[in-house]
């Protein structure tokens, strides 16, 4: 039995890895691959059509919400969302809460003005900033929802008339949320949804075409609305494999009750983290993040010597990012509770053990 605590690409169901591989040697039993029909079969439109009304029906998104399955992963949003909504004398205005957000900071640099509204990066992103203000003429306030490398989470959306534009990468479909107050949400499909190499975008039919710049046809958001998301070959294995995780998801009831499943393993590890003095959490209680916690040990010989033990205890993942250092846990809904008792059990013996 392996345990998989992988930041991305991470955990997915094992249903999904099951009936992914049948279709790579006989899809809908066709006699061929998924990997060798092409995209616009009746077979593989299926599939995208089932993959994005399952979006639909899960994040109970209204009609004026666009379903686009792109490629390039989230990175390409980072600059197709300025190039699409930020004219060069306008102004976004962003929150800087970890590596991600800034990296999306830096590419929006390159097509209008950025204003960066609050920032954690004095602590090193170990808390949400609060109290800022958001200017009424932003054309849009962008932030990332879950701060996967530093382990911080909105648990609230901000207060603001502005268009709200998130990265939810890394908690997209895990907890309940009014997911049609944000203009556009991106996520790369590889943490919480599917396999990498396909990125999915949620947008407002009206928020493109704003802008004066011209720009490439396949940065263009309206021309994949146009084309439903078919405007070139579309990773279609990387689709199907969304499509399948999705079908997962409202099997097991929906986002409502995968967020209870979340909430419980990160109590119980954070419980934990709590109980044990050895253990530290860095991150500010009231902003720690269900999908991925990050902890350390004080000590750089214990540190080596739990990642030790989690090896042998085929706990995978549990080494944290190279730019914090100690533990990163990553607990995304295909993660069983399981293998959430079975890391504090070794937390709790290794802390006995070490007095
Ligand atoms: C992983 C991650 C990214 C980068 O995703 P790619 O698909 O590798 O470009 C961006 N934002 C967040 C929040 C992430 O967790």
């Amino acid at each position: 039995m392996v345990h998989n605590f992988n930041a991305g690409p991470s955990i997915l169901p094992k249903e999904v890895f099951q009936q992914a591989s049948e279709a790579i040697l006989n899809f809908n039993n066709m006699g061929l691959s998924i990997l060798e029909i092409g995209h616009r079969t009746n077979e593989f439109q299926a599939v995208m059509d089932e993959a994005q009304s399952l979006v639909k029906e899960l994040m109970h998104l209204d009609d004026n919400k666009e379903v686009l399955f792109l490629h390039g992963g989230a990175s390409t949003q980072f600059f197709q969302v300025p190039m699409n909504l930020l004219d060069e004398s306008a102004t976004a205005a962003y929150l800087d809460c970890g590596v991600w957000g800034s990296k999306a900071i830096k590419e929006a640099k390159l097509y209008g003005n950025v204003e960066v509204v609050a920032s954690s990066k004095d602590s090193n992103y170990t808390y949400i900033p609060k109290g800022y203000d958001i200017a009424e003429s932003a054309v849009y306030f962008h932030y990332t929802t879950n701060n996967t490398v530093e382990g911080t989470q909105m648990h609230a959306i901000p207060e603001t008339n502005v268009p709200l534009v998130a990265d939810m990468s890394s908690d997209i479909l895990s907890t309940e949320m009014d997911f049609n107050r944000f203009s556009l949400i991106y996520a790369g499909a590889q943490k919480n949804i599917g396999a990498a190499g396909v990125n999915l975008v949620i947008i407002d039919k009206d928020i493109p075409g704003k802008v004066t710049r011209r720009m490439p046809t396949m940065m263009d958001y309206r021309e994949h609305i146009k084309n439903g998301s078919m405007l070139n070959t579309p990773p279609v294995f990387a689709v199907y494999v969304c499509m399948l995780t999705l079908r997962w998801l409202k099997k097991t009831g929906g986002v409502k009750a995968i967020q209870q499943l979340n909430e419980k393993k990160a109590k119980l590890l954070y419980d934990t983290i709590d109980s044990l003095p050895i253990f530290h959490a860095p991150v500010a209680k009231e902003d720690r993040s269900l999908m991925n916690a990050v902890f350390t040990i004080a000590d750089a010989d214990a540190e080596k010597e739990f990642l030790s033990l989690c090896k042998a205890a085929n706990l995978y993942g549990v080494k944290g990012h190279r730019s914090v250092g100690g533990f990163r846990v990553s607990m995304y809904n295909a993660l069983p509770y399981e293998s959430v008792v079975v890391l504090t059990d070794l937390m709790k013996d290794f802390a006995n053990k070490k007095g």
